[in-house]
């Protein structure tokens, strides 16, 4: 098996890594450090949570441990899709680079531009950016990008979900053609097989396997779940939530939440948050400062719950979360791979919970397909908790039936006309509180039962 010290790192790197407890090197660490070391191109087909960070950045610090920043003129250079990671590869350089005195600087949104001029001015090691900033920082004429000696796109599949790929393909443009590439994508598209053949010189591939068969410690469970009324659906897919939740119990010690759309990341959370739970929200359109503070409180286990957007929550490095519970089923595969990747790390055991509307289920078969595995198919939590009620519910109808039975006094009730009957009988059912005495005119005393039953039923739901 390899070893940190058979990879021909710098010395203080390697000491910053066992600093970082790391005993043996990822496979992707195996295979691309090598290579990155001896200056060749390294295509990376891997995803987060197999040490794909610490592949790049550790021969990155190697090789700029030796040589000087020059003002305006970042040496390196590392492009990630959101902000989120981009701060957290900032992390991993602080982390390995404390033995060294190497200067970097983030370029992200929502942080003031006049900082980071600041930073750049002085002259940086390594530059970590969203390829949005740094091309604003390059248009207001701060940043020259003719001294990166080498330059890494992370996450490249999510790039090109995000409309970044022409922003790259200009960044590579602005470089020298001489700097190393260190590219990394999860899957290889085309568009992506297309700009690593066209950017990278004779990379060295190193692929490893798909999370999808190394997530062996994760329990995955699936409710398929179809809402009473088409305009319940939310409501009572939250219900389900919370009853998969409780369910857990204290094994559920933290989690996160998936949800498709921003908004329903938003209405789960203060939904959540109503019924006592504690949680927060994370998502593009939250402000970067909120972002970070409730990302920060969740590291500490100051939050349980992390309602979350996939690209919020991408390559999110947080240690050991219990649960990870899927609002909506993804619209793409591997986003399942990559959610249900939160849990289970490191050998631990995990959970993740789907809800899966009969809408979802053609999206839940390719699930299904890719990770080659039948998901278990879970009771509703809700129906259960139902099924336990059921004998009260039979003795409330018998108790209305016979209330219906009882003769009650008649009252003249005008005829509503046939286009106002749905709004009259909301009206009429708010007044009277769906008291099963309710008269239905043109029955006189003989009201059939049923009638009385389904309309406590009604008032149940
Ligand atoms: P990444 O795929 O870069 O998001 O890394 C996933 C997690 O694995 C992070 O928490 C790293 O700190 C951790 N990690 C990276 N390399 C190693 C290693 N060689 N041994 C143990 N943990 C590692």
């Amino acid at each position: 098996m390899t070893k940190f010290s058979d990879l021909n790192l710098n010395p203080k790197v390697l000491k910053a890594i066992s600093d970082a407890g790391y005993e043996t090197p990822t496979p992707i660490q195996a295979g691309a450090i090598p290579a990155a070391l001896e200056g060749k191109d390294v295509l990376g087909i891997a995803q987060t949570g197999t040490g794909k960070t610490a592949s790049f950045t550790l021969p990155m610090l190697s090789l700029l441990a030796r040589g000087r920043a020059r003002a305006r003129m970042p040496r390196s250079l590392v492009l990630c899709p959101t902000r989120e990671l981009a701060a957290q590869v900032a992390e991993n350089f602080d982390t390995y680079s404390k033995h060294l005195k190497l200067t970097k600087a983030l370029l992200i949104g929502g942080v003031s531009f006049k900082e980071q001029d600041i930073l750049i001015d002085r002259g940086v090691d390594v530059l970590i950016a969203t390829p949005g900033r740094l091309l604003d920082h390059f248009e207001r004429g701060k940043l020259l990008l003719t001294g990166v000696q080498v330059m890494v796109v992370d996450e490249a599949d999510r790039m090109l979900d995000m409309g970044f790929i022409p922003d790259i393909e200009r960044i590579f443009k602005l470089t020298p053609f001489t700097r190393q590439t260190l590219f990394f994508s999860a899957t290889m598209a085309p568009e992506i097989e297309r700009i690593t053949s066209e950017f990278l010189s004779a990379p060295a591939r190193i692929e490893v396997a798909r999370q999808a068969t190394a997530s062996e410690t994760i329990e995955q469970g699936v409710v398929m779940f179809k809402a009473s009324r088409r305009d319940r659906e939310g409501s009572e897919k939250r219900r389900v939530l919370r009853e998969l939740i409780n369910s857990e119990g204290d094994k559920c010690t933290n989690a996160i939440i998936f949800c498709n759309r921003k908004t329903d990341v938003d209405i789960t959370a203060k939904s959540l948050k109503k019924y006592g739970y504690d949680a927060a929200p994370i998502h593009g359109d939250l402000d970067q400062s909120q972002r970070t503070r409730t990302l920060e409180s969740f590291r500490n286990n100051e939050l349980r719950i992390l309602v979350a957007s996939d690209v919020a929550a991408r390559g999110l490095d947080v240690p050991s979360v219990s649960h990870v519970f899927n609002f909506d089923v993804p619209g793409h595969a591997e986003d399942y791979v990559h959610r249900i990747g939160r849990t289970g790390r490191a050998g631990r055991e995990g959970k993740a919970f789907t809800i899966c509307t009969p809408r979802d289920e053609k999206n839940f078969d390719a699930v299904e397909k890719l990770i080659q595995k039948e998901i278990t198919r879970v009771e509703s939590p809700v129906k259960s908790a139902e099924k336990k009620d059921k004998p009260v519910e039979k003795q409330d109808r018998r108790r209305s039936e016979k209330k219906a039975a009882e003769p009650t006094p008649v009252k003249e009730v005008a005829t509503p006309k046939p286009k106002d009957a749905p709004k009259d009988r909301g009206r009429s059912r708010g007044r009277s509180g769906g008291r099963s005495d309710n008269k239905v005119v043109g029955m006189g005393d003989h009201m059939p039962s049923f009638i009385a039953l389904s309309f406590d039923d009604r008032r149940a739901s």
